[in-house]
């Protein structure tokens, strides 16, 4: 069993963190690093490490405070251009290679945003749970099997969003959305996709605050999959 933690979860800030009884993994550094440090009892420097998803401030707010203390970050080539202390995950080909970090074997793949932007597969070698690690991405780039936990984004509603343009929200903001973020109808498709999806848990993570509705997520996300969902 994984333990997963939300500090924050949204366009005001993401963090959470994944525990397998041995080490803990920080995904995501978007929040003050006093409320990290509270979330982490106060031994955030005991962290294995910290996987970012891209440079947007609501994922890497953190990133030099986790650093200064000790703590492995790890994210895009971006990120490092832009000055940032992190280790760059190396591009093979298509995909990126796998890591260690503590307990944990990482890979990273690519999500598809408006800058460089990673998923990650995160395999516990401790509990031998997979999870997956996916947000801030308008498409799930693969069919991954055999995953216990899903952490993935439901930003919006394709209906909702609809309805707003047509009350006269500007549509070039609405594509903006559309181009770089998960719709529920998306993720309701992917899972359809599968015959039974072996799941423990899933959460929802990074809704939007004007074009979601967490309570219909939840129940639409457990009718197609049968699988306990939690809104983060
Ligand atoms: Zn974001
Ligand atoms: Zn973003």
């Amino acid at each position: 069993m994984l333990d997963i933690k939300v500090l924050g979860s949204g366009s005001s800030g993401n963090c959470y963190i994944v525990g397998d009884g041995q080490s803990r993994l920080l995904l995501d550094a978007g929040l003050p690093i006093r409320q990290i440090q509270t979330g982490c009892d106060y031994k955030v420097n005991e962290v294995a490490g910290c996987l970012v998803t891209h440079k947007h401030k609501d994922h890497s707010k953190a990133v030099r405070d986790l650093a200064r203390r000790g703590v492995k970050v790890y994210g895009t080539q971006e990120m490092r251009e832009n000055g940032l202390p992190i280790t760059v995950l190396k591009r093979q080909a298509q995909d990126l290679t796998s890591i260690g970090v503590g307990t944990f074997n990482v890979r990273p793949f690519m999500a598809l945003h408006d800058c460089e932007c990673y998923g990650y597969l995160i395999h516990s070698l401790v509990t031998n749970d997979k999870l997956i690690y996916l947000t801030d991405s308008a498409r799930i780039p693969y069919r991954f099997k055999g995953v216990d936990y899903w952490m993935i984004e439901a930003n919006y509603s394709l209906k909702i969003l609809d309805e707003k343009v047509a009350d006269g929200m500007d549509e070039t903001r609405a594509n903006r959305v559309i181009n770089t973020h998960m719709s529920i109808e998306k993720l309701l498709t992917y899972f359809q996709g599968f015959d039974h999806l072996p799941a423990r848990e899933i959460h929802l993570i990074h809704l939007s605050n004007d074009n979601s509705d967490a309570d219909a997520f939840q129940r639409q996300v457990e009718a197609v999959t049968g699988v306990p969902v939690y809104i983060a």
